[in-house]
């Protein structure tokens, strides 16, 4: 079957002063209806302009698109007109930030920002769109709707605004919902109520979820799958309980590792040691060589493909099969 949304060996690259940026290097991934895909990595892996590019909103130039497809209902994104384009962002692709207060306009209500959405894209009246907006915050789960629905951004909690975004980006029943950091800025009680609210959103009108996070925890009881990410590519793909059983990517190891755990407390956690990758100057063979523990000659030499493991689960490192055994190093 046509994956809802398929990311297929995209490239992005951007032209700066300093040279060739390649910030997304041949990515892939497939999100269905009703499936929730969490793409996992540090900042600059890539991960937020793969979404930039599914949504259409990267700056071109300095931002391009050498190869890649981006299929939507298998209909390349990336070969439409800008016009048609539209009619695709925020009505059947939706995408939320990590800053609801910026995102949101100070000066007015969030009940008319809300009913914007069907007043600009379904044609209703003021009446009718401000009724909208109270069935969509009581549907976000904002106690007292209808009177909040006059308030303005800055008499809401973080977590409130956030959820208000999330009102706006299911306004118009998009078929897949885009999360970007979604509860960076909030406080861990509140990052759980986020992504429990989006999952449920999720379940009741089946649409295929993309969750970007740089933290593992938060997206632990959520997401089915993980595409890990570093240094523009892919590193590996499994089902999310496979992935924390058994990692098969030493910078996944790390990453699962550098959760912090309640009955670990006081104790030092394994942050993966070195600095992020440069992206001008990418290190030769495997762009995780020079912070991993278990390198070896071939991997400074070497670029590992993307080794398939089974159906569901794949990894980019040369020495996988010892990563998952436990015997690597
Ligand atoms: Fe580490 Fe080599 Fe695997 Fe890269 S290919 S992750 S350097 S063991
Ligand atoms: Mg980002």
């Amino acid at each position: 079957a046509t994956p809802l949304l398929a990311v297929d060996n995209l490239h992005v690259e951007f032209v700066t002063r300093q040279g060739l940026v390649r910030a997304v290097n041949g990515v892939s991934y497939t999100v269905n209806a009703g499936e929730s895909l969490a793409v996992l990595g540090e900042s600059g892996s890539g991960k937020s302009v793969t979404a930039q590019a599914i949504m259409g909103i990267l700056d071109m130039p300095p931002a391009r698109i050498p190869k890649g497809e981006v299929r939507f209902q298998g209909t390349d994104l990336l070969k439409l007109s800008e016009q048609a384009r539209s009619q695709v962002r925020g009505q059947r692709i939706a995408m939320i930030f990590q800053d609801a207060l910026s995102a949101l306009n100070p000066v007015f209500t969030v009940g008319w920002q809300i009913s914007e959405m069907f007043r600009v894209h379904r044609s209703m009246s003021k009446r009718e769109g401000m009724k909208k907006a109270v069935e969509l915050m009581d549907r976000v789960r904002i106690p007292a709707a209808k009177q909040r629905v006059n308030d303005y951004p800055h008499q809401f909690s973080g977590g409130m605004r956030q959820r208000i975004m999330i009102a706006m980006s299911i306004a118009l029943d998009p078929e897949v919902l885009i999360a970007d950091e979604p509860t960076t800025a909030l406080d861990v009680t509140v990052q759980a109520q986020i992504m429990e609210l989006l999952s449920e959103l999720q379940r009741e009108s089946n649409m295929g979820l993309i969750l970007i996070t740089h933290d593992l925890g938060v997206v632990a009881d959520v997401a089915d799958k993980i595409a890990v990410m570093y240094a523009g590519r892919i590193v590996e793909k499994a089902p999310v309980y496979d992935l924390y059983k058994h990692p098969a990517h030493p910078y996944s190891e790390g990453l699962l590792e550098s959760i912090p755990r309640v009955d670990q407390k006081g104790q030092d956690l394994y942050a993966i040691k070195g600095l992020p990758p440069n992206l001008l100057n990418l290190p030769t063979g495997c762009s995780f060589h020079p912070r991993c523990p278990y390198r070896r000659d071939n991997c400074v030499t070497d670029v590992p493909p993307l080794f398939e493991i089974d159906g569901a689960r794949s990894s980019a490192c040369h020495y996988y099969r010892e990563v998952l055994d436990g015997t690597a190093g």
